[in-house]
């Protein structure tokens, strides 16, 4: 006995796909997922258009580090403890891999020097790479 399942089914049969083929429709065998992501950031590799950012899009964190005063308010509400004081400067630097994108450090700085970019490509190999560090 069909049932709604197999209705649904058949529809989607003919429908156009919801996703797309991300990064790329042929990853390249002797590329490593890293090396990919920094070939597309230098422009040497294209990769297939993701669906479009949404406004407010939370990605990697933008740090305006001459604009920072050394609160450490964003230290406190950080939920991952993803953000590291560094004393000898009145700085921070953040860990990117452990942030959870949740957006509260930039809502809550005084100066407004942290901003959520709409960069999502961080893939990557190691979580202790510089480019998972924002300082
Ligand atoms: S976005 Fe959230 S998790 Fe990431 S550093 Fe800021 S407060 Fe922490
Ligand atoms: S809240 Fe803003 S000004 Fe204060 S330490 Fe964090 S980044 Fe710097």
């Amino acid at each position: 006995m069909a049932t709604p399942m197999i209705y649904e089914l058949i529809k989607q049969l003919f429908h156009k796909p919801a996703t797309n083929c991300f990064p790329l429709k042929y990853y390249p065998s002797n590329t490593t997922v890293t090396d990919l992501i920094k070939k597309v950031q230098k422009g040497e590799a294209k990769i297939n258009s993701p669906v479009a950012i949404p406004e407010k899009f939370r990605g990697k964190i933008i740090y305006e580090r001459e604009k920072c005063i050394g609160c450490r308010l964003c230290i406190k509400v950080c939920p991952s403890r993803a953000i590291e004081f560094i004393p000898e400067e009145k700085k921070i630097k953040i860990r990117i891999d452990r942030c959870i994108f949740c957006s509260q450090c930039n809502d809550i700085c005084p100066v407004n020097c942290l901003h959520m970019s709409e960069n999502f490509l961080l893939a990557n190999e190691n979580r202790f790479s510089e480019e998972l560090i924002v300082k």
